[in-house]
């Protein structure tokens, strides 16, 4: 595959063929960060989106809708892996955005990341199905025939994912991953300046054959009408300016025909440093290289990267001098493909007017250049889009302007906290923000700083000397915990985990009978019809079914086999060995059976001994003893398959068996789910 040539129209891919405008239309021109050359054109002119939000809703939906979540997880990770095979023909194309090598790994190989980690995810923690069962049953009737389960399917429409210029990688791949494995077709929309590069993932994505058709359609060039053609079976994933999403948030499909729109915009990430972090100290020390990795990284233009160093009192020219020393020592500003060069330009010169506008913004607005020039770097090519790191001061840390004005380079400012809750006040001037850094090895200040600024943000690292060296850093968004913010930040918090799938998939309560629930779930409900006959553990996954039991018992506990439970294991507690002492206690008659040696008498109740297709016990779950055991007393087991998983790549598969211990007098002792590994075959 070639890179770009000069005078390319940056094609689409959409209906499952590549789509280039007719000659003679209206092109916006592209150019390299740094050199200001040529890099391609782009435009959508003559496309029909209608066309395309229908593709995706017929032969996109028909065609995940073949597949389990597992199985499309199972395709994400074969993605991965071959996009991994073609890393560095992308990191060629992406230095012409003014990437360094580092700044294109964390856009290349952190969008195949998000593949790999959600795969996973996907496979570990959901269903080999298409229902994805929310929660525990909830009873709704006195004699179990009626009850509730939440349950999430997918939406029946399109994920169109409308992103901005600073990711043309990693933008695309973490909103296409979570709704691949919903099983939602994608229409991915880059942002103009960059989306060359992500077009070129595409092309690779296409060329793979991995992707089933209607899956991921690509629109290069504008897309103003999108949300013309949606309505409330689609999601739009909004990552840009906070002045667009207020546009498209108001359009009247969202308001009033419900597409659900999330946005992902401005954010004034802090960095707080607490009192204890003093020159000399580690969190110092990582206070200071997070500040300067975080305004050189993408050279700042990152909605993560820390805006506002928020510092003890007393302390700012310190710091102020730190953080210079570092960056005179560290950053080479230049061409990202130049020897020794550690920052590149911004990715556009509209982009380098903007960032200028914003720091002349924030200096009307009471701050001082301490760090930094306006100028153009020396040596640099007046045709790139360059500005080196900034830092500017506020005498007045209150003052709207550093709160408000976010500078989209590599630029940030400084301010004074008075005590811990003028610096949580100061964090939360930010009206919502994506992350915060709080630097300390003191645990009262975490505390307080953490549970302070908590609610006005998606994420709170805190840096000390333990994980300074093992961190993932401030401004790298991890794709299993939660990415995004309150207010300012968007307001949305859908990515991150399953949680990121869940985003693409509707909540339903399902509310009927035992039989209902688990005809719809996949997973057997207590009180479901249930099958005997040969024994489930001589069963392989090819035959054995959900509902299918077995019942063991009874047997009758005496005080010896307490007694030797408790001499064999070492455990003596009390309520197992002192009759005075355990009825004593509020919750026991007197001695009692250890709750341990009830699930393993459970286990040699129901047991088939011989070697069969049950390989493995993987570990129990959901454990609870509800009824004491005491000497005289009989338990009987009643184990029955619950949800069956089938590994996609593995001859084996989970069970997971619902098991529950009775008493005598029918009273339920304890209950659990038993996990084990069965055979296909
Ligand atoms: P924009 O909001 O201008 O554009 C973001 C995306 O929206 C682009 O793909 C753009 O397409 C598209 N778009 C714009 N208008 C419409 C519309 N009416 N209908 C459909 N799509 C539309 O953001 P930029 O990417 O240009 O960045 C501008 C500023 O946004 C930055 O300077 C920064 O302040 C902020 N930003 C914040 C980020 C964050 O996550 N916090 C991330 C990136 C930017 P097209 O390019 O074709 O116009």
């Amino acid at each position: 595959m070639t890179l770009l040539s000069t005078g390319t129209i940056v094609p689409s891919y959409v209906l499952d063929s590549w789509w280039t405008p007719a000659d003679g239309s209206r092109t916006q021109l592209v150019l390299d960060a740094s050199t200001g050359e040529e890099v391609a054109s782009v435009s959508s002119e003559g496309l029909d989106l209608g066309d395309v939000v229908e593709h995706a809703r017929t032969v996109g939906q028909a065609s995940l809708g073949r597949l389990t979540f597992h199985q499309r997880a199972i395709l994400l990770k074969r993605l991965a892996q071959y996009l991994s095979g073609v890393k560095e023909e992308l990191y060629t194309l992406s230095a012409r955005t003014g990437a360094t090598r580092y700044d294109s790994m964390v856009d290349i190989d952190g969008g195949i990341g998000v593949l790999f980690t959600l795969s996973s995810k996907g496979r570990r923690e959901m269903p080999n199905s298409q229902v994805y069962v929310d929660g525990d049953v909830e009873a709704l009737s006195r004699d179990g025939s009626f009850s509730g389960q939440h349950i999430y399917t997918r939406i029946p429409g399109v994920a169109c994912q409308i992103n901005a210029f600073n990711f043309p990688v990693w933008g695309m791949l973490e909103k296409f991953a979570p709704a691949f494995i919903a099983g939602v077709p994608s229409v991915v929309k880059p942002a103009s300046p960059t989306g060359y590069l992500t077009e070129a993932v595409v092309r690779h994505i296409i060329a793979s054959g991995i992707l089933p058709p209607g899956t991921l359609q690509l629109v290069s060039g504008s897309a103003r009408d999108l949300i013309d053609h949606l309505d409330y079976r689609d999601l739009v994933a909004f990552t840009g300016s906070a002045g667009t999403a207020r546009v498209l948030k108001a359009h009247p499909n969202v308001v009033e025909g419900g597409v659900r729109f999330t946005s992902e915009t401005d954010s004034l990430n802090a960095a707080i440093l607490g009192p204890d972090a003093t020159k000399g100290t580690a969190e110092f020390d990582a206070y200071v290289a997070s500040a300067v990795t975080e305004m050189t990284s993408k050279a700042g233009q990152k909605c993560t990267s820390i805006r506002r160093l928020i510092v003890p009192a007393g302390r700012l020219d310190e710091i102020v001098a730190a953080v210079a020393e570092r960056v005179e020592r560290r950053v080479r500003v230049g061409d990202p493909r130049a020897d020794g060069v550690t920052m590149g330009p911004l990715a556009s010169l509209d982009q380098r007017r903007e960032v200028l506008s914003s720091v002349a913004r924030l200096v009307e607005g009471g701050g001082r250049i301490v760090m930094g020039s306006t100028d153009a770097p020396a040596g640099a090519d007046p045709n790139g889009a360059f500005v080196g790191p900034l830092l500017l001061a506020f005498d007045d840390a209150d003052s709207p302007a550093v709160h408000e004005i976010e500078a989209f380079g590599p630029v940030a400012s400084i301010i004074e906290y008075t005590d811990l809750d003028h610096a949580v006040s100061l964090a939360a001037l930010g009206g919502g923000s994506l992350v915060a850094t709080v630097a300390t090895h003191d645990p009262n200040v975490a505390r307080a700083l953490v549970l302070g600024i908590a609610a006005h943000h998606g994420r709170v690292l805190m840096l000390d000397r333990v994980d300074a060296r093992s961190s993932t850093g401030h401004g790298a968004p991890v794709p299993h915990l939660v990415h995004g913010g309150p207010g300012r930040a968007g307001g949305s918090e859908e990515l991150g985990g399953i949680r990121s799938v869940l985003h693409h998939m509707q909540r339903t309560a399902i509310q009927g009978s035992p039989d209902m629930l688990t005809a719809i779930t996949g997973q057997w409900h207590t009180g479901a019809v249930v099958q005997h006959g040969i024994h489930p553990f001589r069963k392989s996954l090819a035959v054995l079914r959900v509902g299918d039991q077995v019942q063991g018992g009874p047997r009758t506990v005496s005080l010896a086999d307490i007694t030797a439970f408790a001499e064999a294991t070492g455990d003596r507690f009390y309520a197992h060995t002192d009759a005075e002492a355990a009825a004593a206690n509020p919750f026991f008659p007197g001695i009692v059976a250890h709750g341990y040696l009830l699930v393993s008498w459970a286990a040699g109740l129901f047991v088939d001994a011989a070697p069969g297709p049950v390989l493995a016990n993987s570990g129990l779950e959901r454990l609870r003893f509800v009824t004491p055991v005491s000497p005289g007393d009989s338990i009987r087991v009643t184990l029955t398959a619950k949800r069956i998983t089938p590994r996609e790549t593995e001859d084996y598969g989970e069970v997971c068996w619902d098991a529950v211990l009775h008493n005598q007098n029918d009273e339920v002792v304890a209950s659990y789910d038993v996990l084990t590994l069965v055979s296909k075959n």
